[in-house]
This record gives C-alpha cells, sequence and structure tokens, in this order.
C-alpha cells in the first residue's frame, strides 16, 4: 500500500512526526479516501438518533435547509443534467471565479469541494500530526476533532466563554505545538457568535506554525462579516464555506475552502478528481442572486423569534442563536428528551457531552416549528 506514496511524500509525511506505520494509513486515504471515516452533518446526526426515520416526521436534527436550492439554482440544476456525461470543468472554474470575485480574493485562493466536510478534513489531516494538535472549542462541531483522532493527532478542547463565544485566548494558550485552530462563526451547535476582533486577535496571537481554520458554515444567517478580507491580506487562514446551510444544498454538495494558495496546497496532496457538475452550477447560480442572502436570512429569523417567543413564554430555557440552530434545555437527559420527541415524530438534534440536558435544535419551516412547539410542550409539560 504504502508503494502508492512517492519517496518525496513518505518523507514529508515521517517530517510531521508520524510513525512508519502511518504511511499505510495515508497510503489508503488517497485511493479514493477509502479509509478515513468521514464525519459531516448528517452522519452524526444519525449516529445519535433513531434510524428509519418516518417520511412525514419533523426532521429538525442535522441542520439542514427545508427550503433546498432557490428556483433559479433549481433550474440551472436541471439544464446541466442532460450535459452530465463530461466532466465540464468549467463549471467549476466558473463557480470558483464568482465566490473569488464575491469575497474579493484572487481566484487562485478558492480551491472548490463537494461541501466543506471535505476540506475540513483534508485541512486536518494536513496540518494536524501526532505532534501537531487540533484545538477546538467545547461545546463544538466535532468533524475535524475526529479526523484528528484517526490520524493521532491530540485533540485540545477548549470550553466556549460565559456567552458562548470561542475563548480565544485560552485556545491561543491551549497548546504551544498546535497545529490547526479551529473556529466555527457562527459556532455549532450553539449559533452563538466570536467577535471579529476576537478572530483578528487569534490570528495574530496563535502559536507559530499553526493555521487558523476558520469555518463560516453558518455565517449568512447571522450579521457577522466574512473574514475573506484576512484572506486576501495574506494572513495564516483558510476560510470554510458551505452551500449546505442558507443555500439549501446539502445533498446536491458544494463548498469551497479560501486561503493563501501555499496553505491550500499542503490540502491538495489529499485531492480527489472532478466535483459534480450540478453542485457546482448550483453554488455559482445561488451567489448570482442578489436577494437570496438577505431574503432567506429574514425568513429564518422570523420563525426563529416566533419559536424562542414560544420557549420563553412556556419557561423551556434555550440558549439565544445568531444561527438556524439553537441550543435548549432539557433539564432532563437530552437523551430522554430526543427519544420522546421522536415519539411525537418530531427528530430534535444531538446532545454534547459537556452540556447533556441540552439538545440541538434546527430552524425548520413556520409549519415545522409549529409541529415542534406542540411536541415540545407535551413533552416538557
Ligand atoms: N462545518 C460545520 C460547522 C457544519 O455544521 C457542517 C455541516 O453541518 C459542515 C461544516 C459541513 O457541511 P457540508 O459537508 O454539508 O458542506
Amino acid at each position: 500500500m504504502t508503494n502508492l506514496l512517492s519517496g518525496e511524500e513518505q518523507k514529508q509525511i515521517l517530517n510531521r512526526g508520524f510513525s512508519r506505520r502511518s504511511l499505510g494509513k495515508f497510503a489508503s486515504i488517497l485511493t479514493a479516501g477509502a479509509a478515513l471515516p468521514f464525519y459531516n452533518e448528517s452522519a452524526m446526526a444519525q449516529l445519535s438518533m433513531v434510524k428509519d426515520i418516518p417520511a412525514d416526521a419533523v426532521k429538525i436534527n442535522a441542520n439542514e435547509n427545508p427550503l433546498g436550492p432557490c428556483p433559479e439554482a433549481a433550474d440551472a440544476i436541471h439544464s446541466i443534467v442532460q450535459k452530465g456525461g463530461r466532466y465540464l470543468y468549467d463549471e467549476t472554474f466558473n463557480f470558483a471565479g464568482t465566490l473569488a470575485g464575491i469575497e474579493g480574493v484572487k481566484p487562485n485562493y478558492v480551491i472548490p469541494y463537494a461541501g466543506s466536510s471535505d476540506p475540513l478534513h483534508r485541512a486536518v489531516l494536513a496540518y494536524t500530526s501526532p505532534t501537531k494538535s487540533f484545538v477546538v472549542a467545547d461545546p463544538g462541531y466535532e468533524a475535524g476533532g475526529r479526523a484528528a483522532e484517526y490520524v493521532g493527532a491530540k485533540v485540545v478542547k477548549v470550553p466556549l466563554t460565559k456567552s458562548f463565544a470561542h475563548d480565544v485566548r485560552a485556545m491561543a494558550e491551549a497548546d504551544p505545538n498546535a497545529g490547526v485552530i479551529y473556529v466555527c462563526n457562527p459556532n455549532n451547535p450553539t449559533g452563538t457568535l466570536t467577535s471579529r476582533a476576537d478572530i483578528e486577535w487569534i490570528l495574530a496571537n496563535k502559536p507559530k506554525g499553526s493555521v487558523l481554520l476558520l469555518d463560516e458554515a453558518y455565517l449568512h444567517f447571522s450579521d457577522a462579516t466574512p473574514c475573506s478580507d484576512m484572506v486576501a491580506a495574506d494572513k495564516e487562514l483558510i476560510i470554510l464555506r458551505t452551500f449546505s446551510k442558507l443555500f439549501g444544498m446539502a445533498g446536491l454538495r458544494a463548498g469551497a475552502a479560501i486561503g493563501r494558495p501555499d496553505l491550500l496546497a499542503k490540502m491538495q496532496m489529499y485531492s480527489a478528481g472532478a466535483l459534480p457538475v450540478t453542485g457546482m452550477v448550483g453554488a455559482k447560480v445561488s451567489l448570482q442572486q442578489k436577494s437570496l442572502v438577505a431574503s432567506r436570512k429574514k425568513a429564518m429569523r422570523a420563525i426563529r423569534a416566533d419559536t424562542f417567543d414560544f420557549l420563553a413564554k412556556n419557561n423551556i430555557e434555550f440558549i439565544p442563536s445568531d444561527s438556524n440552530c439553537f441550543m435548549l434545555n432539557a433539564k432532563r437527559s437530552a437523551h430522554e428528551f430526543i427519544g420522546a420527541m421522536a415519539k411525537e415524530k418530531v427528530y430534535v438534534g444531538r446532545s454534547w457531552p459537556s452540556m447533556p440536558t441540552y439538545s440541538r435544535i434546527t430552524v425548520g419551516t413556520a409549519d415545522e416549528m409549529a409541529k415542534f412547539q406542540a411536541a415540545a410542550k407535551k413533552v416538557l409539560a
């Protein structure tokens, strides 16, 4: 298996602190990613949930967008299907160029992927090792930590602050040998924001040799400003974007890594081939819809505000959020709450070990949230 790696690649891997025994693991990652357990939101939602969800159930467990792609993106996807016998690489370049234009970075600062789980895993493989740790907030999105554990890297969890922001000072001090500092803004699962000033601070003060991996999966639901200007200024950060959230394309797959070309190049060693043209076209057309972000954000917020009103009126504790998900305190084992809600055909999200009485709830449609309200009232009565 290790003969799949060139002598130079083997040397690079060993220089990063991996043992000779790890070479086989790396070689198998290169063969279609088969050996790397791939963690994404839906896989984790399934792990923590009862399987075989009934078709008429409310699914607010995986931070998906029930609206799906906007009509213009759906039309473009339908039209390209007939041409799908070809690789159509230009569609991938067009998507990258459109995103680069909006973000104010050069086209070679954007690499498209089929979603952002993929570059998240690649960044962890590229920048962590048995001697370079992965620093993450607690509670935080788990996928990167699981990939780090897989390659034998230490995972350092740093509790969020009292206001549920990333504790950037504690994260910077957590390990002088950090390889990746992962900041998710707004955070998954809490939906809370970390200020731009704090992101600037950690970028300036992170341990030498580490990269800041800034996951902006939920950025468009919040009023936070994107940090792509920091990439344009050639700082040591990689931004992750996905079209699975506000743009409603989780099953269609599109995403991107935005960063300095030399930082992105290290992730490309683990690269795959052509990307699904349906996802690329859908993403490009979504970006071209000028009012889409504002209108979807507004609609989601109205439903979220109504949900928060209901929770407050019924004395159900929750953490106010800037995203399309929030944490609800069931004041009992969250597993029990999740199971009781499933009996009402409302599938809510998982809990995190550091917050065992909280379940993460995704904001669905008005109709779905009405069903959520009725079930929560019954279960938590
Ligand atoms: N990052 C965060 C914080 C997420 O919550 C998710 C999915 O839920 C992803 C990345 C990856 O999403 P996808 O692979 O669908 O783009």
